[in-house]
């Protein structure tokens, strides 16, 4: 029997993705994958309309991909399987994405004083859930400043301390693992080295995350190199966590395809028993 593929990182239209979740898991199973994670960003949103349109042959799993910060640096927490409506996460995630909004809200206004064209009217209206910078971008594109949303994440323009770039709220990490676990979750540290995204934390923090109960360090991914990945497995083995693999879809947004990187099916069973607050779904 071939070894199922396994995708646990990807974004809709309930983020910054360019796919709706129904198109999502419709071109998933295209892609030849067999369980697909929808991990949004600070929701679950997406994950109705992608479940009610499972193909025959996926298993969806639901999850969320978590804006946190540890030691002033920022990073991003991917959480699966947790119940969404446990009050506790319910509410922090809530407080994530409406400080979003304020945040672009300034970006844009700021870009719209600057004379680009780029309005806050119009980031509202192309981003259909959670906000974001790729939303900013898609708007600096249709003004002609960039090429692609690729291009507007450069210093002149919103990429991290760059010149229209505002800071974005965050959740203490170590917090959010134990919100995550207090939800039935399970929590995997997506791209940890991806260096092009502004500092990265350092081992100990890593440390500190598995200590507060975090399960896997996601590895392969299109940010990290050869060498970064070495140093991530290792890493992972000396402090007993899992090591996952995934593409970070955004559709259009980004070039990776669905499927790049996947994560071994015997990862995935280690999560899954983890993880009590919801079913994976299967079509
Ligand atoms: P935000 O969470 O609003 O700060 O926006 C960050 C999002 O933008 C992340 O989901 C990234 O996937 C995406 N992103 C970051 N850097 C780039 C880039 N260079 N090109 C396209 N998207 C990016
Ligand atoms: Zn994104
Ligand atoms: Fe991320
Ligand atoms: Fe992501």
């Amino acid at each position: 029997m071939p070894v199922p593929r396994i995708d646990l990182h990807t974004h809709s239209t309930a983020s910054d993705g360019t796919t709706t979740p129904d198109e999502l898991v419709r071109e998933a199973r295209a892609a030849g994958l067999d369980v697909v994670a929808l991990t949004d960003h600070d929701t679950t949103a997406g994950v109705p309309a992608a479940a009610a349109t499972l193909p025959v042959g996926l298993t969806l799993v639901s999850g969320a991909e978590i804006s946190c910060v540890h030691e002033g640096v920022s990073l991003h927490l991917l959480a699966y399987l947790f119940d969404p409506d446990e009050p506790h996460l319910a509410a922090a995630l809530d407080e994530l994405r409406s400080s979003r909004v304020g945040r672009a809200e300034r970006m844009a206004r700021r870009l719209e004083e600057a004379g680009t064209g780029v309005t806050w009217e119009r980031v509202r209206t192309l981003a259909t859930g959670t906000v974001g910078r790729p939303h900013v971008a898609q708007a600096l594109v249709e003004q002609g400043h960039v090429g692609s949303v690729d291009e507007a994440f450069r210093d002149d323009w919103i990429g991290t301390h760059g010149r229209f770039w505002e800071p974005k709220p965050e959740l203490d990490v170590l917090r959010c693992i134990e919100l995550v676990a207090g939800a039935g979750g399970v929590t995997v540290f997506a791209h940890p080295a991806a260096v092009t995204r502004g500092r990265t934390v350092d081992a100990a923090a890593v440390a500190a995350m598995a200590e507060a109960g975090l399960a896997g360090l996601e590895v392969d991914h299109v940010d990290h190199d050869d060498r970064a990945r070495r140093c991530l497995r290792g890493l992972a083995a000396e402090l007993g966590l899992l090591v996952t693999g995934s593409s970070d879809f955004h559709g259009s947004n980004k070039e990776i395809p669905l499927g790049a990187h996947t994560t071994a099916p015997e990862v995935w069973a280690a999560l899954a028993v983890r993880a009590t607050g919801a079913q994976v779904l299967t079509g």
